[in-house]
């Protein structure tokens, strides 16, 4: 794809991001010198081998982790030098995350799964199921709502991690993974469905993926080689 947007406000931005793993075994450097930014509505897909650092990419990109140096700003806001619960808040109100296994609750249905990240929120019981409502019907399962996970395939339940993530309107959603666990065809419908739904809602999304041909259908394709992210040429 071409028409990538540059010109919106980034909603994420990252200047010289550090990582080492010490743990007796052997220092790891897993990020070396990352620089990024991510522009509202844009799609960028992270590739790289396994063990190239990109989950740990993502958790300090999401703040589920801290670098060991370098700066970050999520939705123009600096990330460092916030408390555990500033940057919990920061977290839960900018960003959705997506993983390879779904990670629903087993015991609520598809339709309360959504809506937890609302209710979690404080929000009304019967507010939240309207929004998530909606947001299944984005994702094509309005007539899986009160299916529980067990009833759905691994497809379907990925379609509602992705309606969860997006639930609460973050600017922008981490997927690592998302399809790593589906086979080819289901894979390929649900990266066609992450391309709608930021085309549609407008969210940035940056996805981690092996699949190249995946990862070509995003506007611009990075990958983690050695500790550091560039071009990837897919
Ligand atoms: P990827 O997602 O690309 O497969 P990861 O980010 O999971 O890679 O891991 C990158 C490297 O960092 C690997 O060598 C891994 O063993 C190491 N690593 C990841 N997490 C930890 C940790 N908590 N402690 C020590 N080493 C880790
Ligand atoms: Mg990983």
């Amino acid at each position: 794809m071409t028409d990538a947007p540059t010109q919106a406000a980034p909603v994420l931005r990252a200047e010289h991001l550090q990582k080492t793993y010490d743990e007796g075994t052997g220092r790891v450097d897993v990020l070396r010198d990352i620089s990024l930014t991510v522009h509202a509505r844009e799609m960028l897909a992270i590739i790289g081998a396994s063990g190239s650092g990109k989950s740990t990419l993502l958790h300090v990109l999401g703040l589920l982790d801290q670098p060991d140096q370098g700066r970050l700003w999520v939705a123009g806001q600096a990330a460092d030098g916030l408390s555990e619960r500033q940057r919990s808040r920061l977290r839960n109100q900018s960003l959705g995350f997506v993983y390879q296994f779904h990670h629903l609750l087993p015991e609520f249905t598809a339709l309360d799964n959504v809506a937890m990240p609302l209710i979690v929120r404080r929000m009304r019981r019967a507010a939240a199921r309207q929004q998530a409502r909606q947001l299944l019907d984005q994702v094509g399962l309005s007539q899986r709502a009160t299916h529980f996970p067990g009833q759905l395939s691994g497809g379907e339940r990925q379609r509602v991690a992705l309606a969860r993530s997006l639930v609460t309107q973050p600017a922008c959603v981490l997927a690592d993974e998302p399809t790593g666990n589906l086979d080819r065809h289901t894979a390929d419908a649900m990266f066609t469905l992450l391309r709608r739904v930021n085309q549609d809602l407008g969210t940035a999304f940056i996805i981690v993926t092996h699949d190249p041909a995946l990862a070509a259908l995003a506007h611009r394709q990075l990958e983690m080689q050695a500790g550091r992210l560039q071009a990837a040429g897919c």
